[in-house]
């Protein structure tokens, strides 16, 4: 089957606000549940917002002169909105060499896949040429807001904010610190850590907020390993100075963790290595934390410290399976990251189907009492959650009248085994269009589960058909009309 014999395949997508469109929508709602509007609209106003967004009977009449700008509509059914998915760790770099690699651990994976990578992301050059194509992968599976990470080098970060300034993703990255063992060959022991500091805060003074927003600044230690107690104190300091995030990796892998516990021998654990760095709080975010103890745990929901789950990265590299039920019981902030390369997919649908997978085996093979995940809470994990984690509930994350127009459009038809065609309505092509619009005819009916439960194990390369960013489309998605 290919998408250009699909009957949704063929919808003129709006690039640009103003405009409503009409399709089914399913979203997370910041007052918990879900709604489900089989037949929505989304009124995305010329600022980006959603105006409004409900079920397309309950829209109120525009015809009396309320409205202060028309909104032209778009019919995409049968095609399903769903926020725009928020990735909260990733490598830009790393993207070259995903699904390269499997079987071997953390750090030798490291040195043989991806350091002499990042070395080659040394300059605005390199980033002209790959920054854009990372942000059209991530959009084309629906990412819409990602928090990443770049190389050690400042002029390929500063090509990186461009190259995202003009695709128009949401992004937050920051330029990778390194201090102890890095692969930057070129600089001075004794001033990597000035500089380092310097050019962190020359990146975060120009695109820290820049682009009305959209585009942030993550203050980028990479880990406890390969920095010094120092330079973790003082981007810690340059965090909190600045209003930027604090994003490194924390309890990934076991080796990992023994190198930590010898290189900080003062510390109590892992997590108190950043703690006395002065790096836990609501704007850092700590990439994998698998291997967690219960004071670890504790100190993280108390400093209300927020966790990127990586669960493809984490069994790809078998570093371990977080316990993710305990610890969402225990009221830890947590959102979906990819980590490419760590993790060999950008997709997060693709996240979650592992995460899900990985929590069944956590429940067959060693008893975990808590209860698995639904695919809507998946859903909710992938799109607010991960919003809330990087402190932007309040904007995105769901399809709700007063957020930033992030969203995208899926073709929910082709996750279905057969084809509606296969089912033999009646035969009849008109009632059987109609019952597309109605969205009953692929098998996922109107249940909003069963939609959400065949994005994540039936994923289709070309589902995701349109991403939007403050309602303008975004390139990537495969077939852009
Ligand atoms: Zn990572």
């Amino acid at each position: 089957m290919t998408a250009s014999h699909h009957p949704s395949s063929h919808h003129v997508l709006p690039d640009r606000p103003p405009f409503a469109i009409r399709a089914r929508i399913l979203t997370p709602l910041t007052t918990g549940g879900t709604a489900f509007h089989p037949d929505g609209i989304i009124e995305v106003n010329a600022a980006g917002r959603i105006a409004w967004a409900g079920p397309a009977a309950d829209r109120p009449d525009r015809q009396d002169g309320t409205a202060a700008v028309p909104f032209p509509e778009v019919d995409l059914r049968p095609l399903v909105a769903l926020p725009g998915l928020v990735d909260l760790h990733a490598h830009l770099p790393q993207l070259p060499n995903a699904g390269l690699g499997a079987g071997l651990d953390l750090l030798s994976w490291l040195d043989r896949y991806i350091f002499p990578l990042e070395r080659q992301f040394d300059d605005a050059d390199a980033a002209a040429e790959l920054a854009p194509a990372a942000f059209r992968t991530f959009a084309a599976v629906g990412t819409t807001t990602i928090l990443a990470y770049g190389a050690v080098y400042a002029a390929s970060m500063e090509g990186a904010f461009r190259a995202a300034e003009s695709h128009g993703i949401r992004a937050i990255l920051g330029k990778v610190m390194m201090d102890r063992i890095t692969y930057d060959e070129q600089i001075d022991p004794s001033t990597i850590l000035d500089r380092s500091l310097r050019e962190s805060e020359d990146l975060c003074e120009r695109w820290h907020g820049a682009a009305d927003g959209r585009l942030g600044y993550a203050v980028t230690p990479r880990f406890a390993i390969s920095c010094s107690a120092e330079m973790l104190r003082e981007s810690a300091a340059l965090a909190t100075r600045t209003g930027a995030w604090w994003q490194t990796h924390v309890s990934e892998d076991p080796g990992e963790i023994a190198e930590v516990a010898r290189l900080f021998p003062e510390a109590l654990d892992y997590v108190d290595v950043y703690d006395r760095a002065g790096g836990l709080g609501p704007r850092t975010v700590l990439a994998h934390a698998v291997h967690l103890s219960d004071r670890e745990l504790a100190r993280l929901v108390e400093s209300d410290t927020r966790v990127a789950h990586c669960p493809a990265s984490n069994l790809f590299l078998a570093s371990g399976v977080m316990p993710l039920g305990r610890f969402m019981d225990a009221g830890l902030a947590i959102g979906l990251g990819s980590d490419v390369a760590g993790g060999p997919d950008p997709s997060m649908f693709s996240v979650m189907r592992v995460g899900a997978f990985a929590q069944n085996a956590r429940r067959t093979l060693i008893g975990d009492p808590h209860p698995v995940l639904g695919p809507l809470e998946w859903l909710r994990l992938g799109t607010l959650d991960g919003a809330r984690a990087l402190g932007l509930g309040d904007r995105i994350g769901s399809l709700e009248a007063g957020k930033e127009a992030d969203f995208i459009a899926v073709d929910a038809g082709l996750t279905a085994p057969v084809r509606h065609v296969d089912l033999a309505l009646d035969g009849d092509l008109e009632s059987d269009t109609a019952s597309l619009h109605a969205g009953g005819a692929f098998g996922d009916g109107d249940d909003p589960a069963d939609i959400a439960s065949r994005l994540i194990f039936r994923p289709h390369p070309d589902m995701v058909r349109g991403a939007w960013v403050r309602g303008r489309r975004l390139e990537g998605p495969r077939h852009p009309n």
